[in-house]
């Protein structure tokens, strides 16, 4: 149990380095690492009515749409592991998503402690989407679909960033340098 209850949001680009953050931070903080990215990818996996309605926009590189995504989370945040808070990565993911979170933890009385945007270079971030497609063979970390998650990411993601930074609540954080470095920056600001 973290000493204080804490909700993450965790912002950044297709392979800004969100997933190998949130591995570090939640369990640090002993909080549930929630990646809808990996739901869904385990949905597909499994073949459920889930992973059926959303493989085709995941092979495409293209956002699932908001309603299907909201009602997962919702879901996902009232299981008792939340209680003393959690780590969100790749949700939100529009504005219609951030408004949504919102207004599920303001009923919840539960809001936002920390909103943190990993930013890296754009040449950076395909060149390791590309290597990280090689080694996991990960089916959407193909060039093709990588431009489109980054298209996808700048047209439709980008306003999450300005949404929380209107409302003072966005913290960025550098990721360019080393995975550890970057893990002991976030983690000196949630102590
Ligand atoms: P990720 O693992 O976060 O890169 O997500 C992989 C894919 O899952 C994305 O390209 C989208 O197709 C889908 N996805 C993940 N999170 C969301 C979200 N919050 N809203 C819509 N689609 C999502």
């Amino acid at each position: 149990m973290p000493d204080r209850e804490i909700r993450i949001v965790l912002l950044g680009a297709p392979g800004a380095g969100k997933g190998t953050q949130a591995e570090t931070i939640s369990s640090d903080k002993s909080i549930p690492h929630i990646s809808t990215g990996e739901i869904m990818r385990q949905a597909v996996a499994q073949g459920s009515d889930l992973g059926l309605k959303v493989k085709s926009y995941l092979d495409a590189g293209k956002l699932v749409p908001d309603e299907l995504v909201i009602d997962l989370i919702k879901d996902r945040l009232s299981h008792p592991d939340c209680l003393p808070g959690f780590l969100l990565d790749g949700f939100p993911r529009t504005l219609t998503q951030a408004e949504a979170l919102d207004h599920l933890l303001a009923e919840m009385n539960k809001p936002l402690t920390h909103v943190f945007e990993l930013t890296v270079p754009d040449e950076m971030l395909i060149e390791r989407l590309v290597n990280r497609g090689k080694k996991s063979g990960r089916s959407d970390d193909t060039r093709e679909v990588i431009e489109q998650r980054l298209k996808t990411y700048y047209e439709q993601t980008a306003p999450v960033s300005d949404y929380y930074s209107k409302s003072s609540r966005l913290t960025e954080v550098k990721g360019t340098s080393t995975i550890k470095k970057i893990s002991q920056s976030i983690l000196e600001q949630l102590n």
